[in-house]
């Protein structure tokens, strides 16, 4: 492969892309793409830790040594405008061409416009990178009183964040409840009262119908009640969109992301795709899935550069996540959309407590907040594939470390967690 691989997007995906082709042995060219000028970042502090904190550094994913050592072609500041797949080569904004062998898509995803009156205001932004972040940082510093439409997590994030900062927030979310459909009502009404506690306010059932301002800047948003909430910056956390226009317009087939196989595999199989940007039929549950975080990013991206190298393994990996939302951390392992069931361990009033969600006897996931160990557990038990009836979660941690144990044929010590 003389001109290699060439990974467009050096965000999560990609950079773990170019990690993992060297670290699976292969040692042709790898080109790393990317149109912001950073070296690449972790994302998750932006919202949780940086923007309160006007002396926070970006945390790097590598450090600079690490694309040198190994080979990688960085190349930040680079916009990727046209596949020719013809060709084989990559057409870059404001001239010059990159050719590839193979070709992994990590583009990622952007925040969804919300079309309002208003929103042109400056002091009306939103969250993705760490451009965006900076000036989150810098507006909120001059900002007494803080709007956030979207009550999903990025938006809790933020809310919690500046609210510690002793900026008075308020967040609009259009539906009845907060974090959508992501997790279990018990804990978006948990949420709730833990933010409402530190002063966060929070109106649900309720949206913006447009934002005022003064000399061209935001100072209120108007409820769909009304009611003139005073604002110097507003947050538009409305949820994200997948960068798939590059793929389209290339003629690779698209629903809700690029769409891969279960080998990161596009409908052109020499340009793969990983990450925000790519859709799939989920191996655990069968449904067409986007996921959105950094587990997904990575595990995608090391089976891409199995795939590169001619493994054909198919993706297996068990999805988690987590979220820090003020004194709560929130994590998440496997997909519990369409369970019917759950069991519930531990005690929300001591902010403590892990929700175990069945699909009839099959566990689809846990969700947990403040207690790492159950979520450690979950990933072991959801990985080995075993399914703990809920007669055994509810005899707590030990009885499911030793069920584990049992079916894995180990001593429950080893079982850890
Ligand atoms: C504020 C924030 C907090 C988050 N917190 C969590 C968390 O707590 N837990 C969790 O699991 N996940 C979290 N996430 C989600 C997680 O960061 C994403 O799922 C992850 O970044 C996805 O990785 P990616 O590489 O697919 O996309 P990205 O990290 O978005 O990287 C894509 C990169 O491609 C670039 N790009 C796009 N198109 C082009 C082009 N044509 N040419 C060149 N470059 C291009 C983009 O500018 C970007 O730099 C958070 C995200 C944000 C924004």
């Amino acid at each position: 492969m003389k001109n290699g691989v060439v990974i467009v997007g050096a965000g999560h995906a990609g950079v773990q892309a170019a990690a993992s082709l060297r670290e699976e042995g292969y040692d042709g060219p790898v080109v790393l793409i990317g149109d912001e000028t950073e070296l690449p970042y972790h994302k998750p502090p932006l919202s949780k830790t940086f923007i309160k904190d006007a002396e926070a550094k970006p945390q790097p994913l590598r450090g600079e040594a690490f694309y040198s050592a190994n080979a990688i072609d960085y190349r930040p500041g680079l916009r990727i405008d046209r596949i020719d797949i013809g060709a084989r080569k990559l057409d870059v904004f404001g001239g010059g061409t990159i050719p590839f062998d193979r070709l992994v898509l990590a583009t990622g995803s952007r925040p969804r416009l919300l079309k309002l009156d208003g929103v042109e205001l400056a002091g009306v932004v939103s969250l993705r990178s760490l451009a965006d972040a900076r000036l989150i940082r810098e507006l909120s510093a001059q900002s007494e009183d803080v709007v956030i439409l979207g009550g999903g997590f990025i938006g809790l994030e933020i809310a919690a964040t500046l609210r510690a900062a002793g900026r008075k927030v308020t967040v609009v979310e259009a539906v009845d409840r907060l974090l959508g459909r992501a997790v279990a009502p018990v804990i978006a009404a948990h949420v709730r009262q833990r933010l409402e506690a530190i002063g966060v306010r929070i109106l649900t059932g309720t949206t913006v119908s447009r934002l005022e301002g003064e000399a061209g800047r935001v100072s209120a948003a108007i409820t769909s009640n009304g009611e003139r909430l005073p604002a110097q910056l507003v947050i538009i956390g409305i949820g994200v969109v997948p960068n798939v226009e590059l793929a389209e317009a290339a003629g690779l087939a698209t629903a809700n992301g690029i769409r891969v196989d279960q080998h990161m595999q596009s409908s052109i199989p020499e340009i793969l795709a990983i990450g925000d940007a790519a859709s799939y039929r989920h191996w655990f549950t069968g449904a067409d899935v986007r996921l959105e975080s950094v587990q997904n990013a990575t595990d995608q991206a090391r089976l891409a550069a199995r795939t590169i190298l001619g493994h054909a393994e198919p993706f297996s990996a068990v999805p988690w996540f987590w979220s820090d939302i003020g004194d709560m951390k929130l994590q998440m392992v496997g997909l519990t959309q369409g369970g019917d069931s759950h069991v519930v361990l531990g005690e929300p009033a001591e902010n403590k407590f892990s929700i175990y969600h069945y699909a009839g006897n099959r566990l689809l996931g846990i969700e947990s907040v403040n207690r790492p160990a159950d979520h450690m557990l979950g990933r072991k038990m959801l990985g080995a594939g075993f399914s703990p009836s809920p007669q055994t979660v509810a005899g707590g941690p030990d009885a499911l470390k030793a069920a584990l144990a049992a079916f894995q044929n180990m001593e429950p010590a080893k079982v850890g967690a």
